[in-house]
């Protein structure tokens, strides 16, 4: 009886464990390139990164092989490395390391400024495929879709443009797609899905996981700020806090969201919240979970955080970007 007991709670324990877990997905926009510290990674602390990923064991997945894991549970350690806007220090500098540790990613490829000035060409993008890079669409113009006056047909359009670019210059259009800026809205992955793509990738940080929306996937982003070793072991380290029903109160003078959080083995009193710039005051009734500013939002985007251990002393991490269109 005891023996029997002691199985179930092991069996219960590893599924748990299986199901916390997510792929954590890194975004990496130049490498080498220090003229740009917020989107640049110098080439040491890349190599640094995949260095570790490849001492701890890690599997590193490209966007497509995400897509099929993330509908199972994932009991191993999985990771993913995007890249956005294909500068060609990433060619240059990111992909002869990737090469050299083995590993594949994912680059996402805004189509109007191919082979212009920072920017890799048609015949480098090819190279990459090639080397076993997997690419996706950034949208041709890189626009901020949000501000144009019909968002929806702005973004199809330039969706339509794009795709006719991949398929002209690498005979297929990718089934994979990252938001510019991380700016999207449900009606934005309506047109995803309808132009055959499968999955996407935001900008907002976290883990992906089986809750996650498949077309607005989190990822933590790499740089000269956030970058690190120290900081990379920790975002690698994170398990997804899955929260649902996430309902924003725009009627509130400052900022408010409020959403349920999936429990599970997470220590609800240890909750914490950030907001960029400002104070956040948490109020938790049960799973429900509410955050609001202390004072009115300025930037365009702003992101709120929520981290919280659980039971074994991992920490959980969710975050949601609150945007505002208005201002430039
Ligand atoms: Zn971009």
């Amino acid at each position: 009886m005891r023996i029997t007991l002691c199985i179930v709670f092991i069996i219960s324990s590893l599924s748990s464990f299986a199901f916390q877990n997510g792929i954590n997905t890194f975004v990496y926009h130049r490498f080498g390139d220090d003229r740009f510290p917020s989107t640049n990674i110098a080439t040491a602390a890349f190599e640094a990164h995949l260095k570790h990923l490849k001492a701890e064991g890690y599997k590193l997945v490209t966007a497509g092989e995400a897509k099929a894991l993330l509908a199972q549970e994932i009991d191993s350690k999985i990771a993913a490395i995007t890249i956005d806007d294909g500068y060609k220090s990433f060619f240059k500098n990111g992909l002869p390391l990737l090469q050299k540790y083995g590993f594949s990613a994912t680059l996402y490829i805004n189509t109007e400024t191919v082979g212009s000035a920072d920017y890799m060409s048609w015949e480098e993008i090819k190279a990459a495929e090639k080397a076993g890079i997997e690419i996706g669409n950034h949208s041709h113009s890189h626009a901020y879709f949000l501000n144009e006056s019909n968002p929806t047909e702005a973004f199809e359009t330039d969706l339509e443009h794009s795709i006719d670019l991949f398929k002209k210059y690498l005979g297929h259009s990718p089934k994979t797609f990252a938001f510019p800026y991380g700016e999207w809205q449900s009606e934005f992955t309506a047109i995803l899905k309808s132009h055959g793509i499968e999955m996407a990738f935001a900008q907002n940080s976290g883990v992906a996981n089986k809750q996650s929306n498949i077309l607005a996937l989190p990822r933590f982003p790499m740089n000269e700020h956030y970058g690190d070793l120290k900081d990379f072991k920790s975002k690698l380290a994170m398990k997804p806090l899955v929260a649902s029903n996430l309902k924003t109160n725009t009627n509130s003078s400052f900022p408010e969201i409020s959403f349920q959080l999936e429990a599970n083995s997470i220590q609800k009193s240890q909750l914490q919240c950030f907001i960029q710039g400002n104070e956040c005051e948490l109020a938790q009734s049960g799973d429900n979970v509410t955050a609001k500013g202390k004072k009115a939002l300025s930037a365009r985007r702003t992101l709120f955080t929520f981290t919280a251990p659980d039971t074994n002393g991992n920490w959980h991490w969710f975050s949601y970007l609150w945007i505002m269109p208005e201002v430039q």
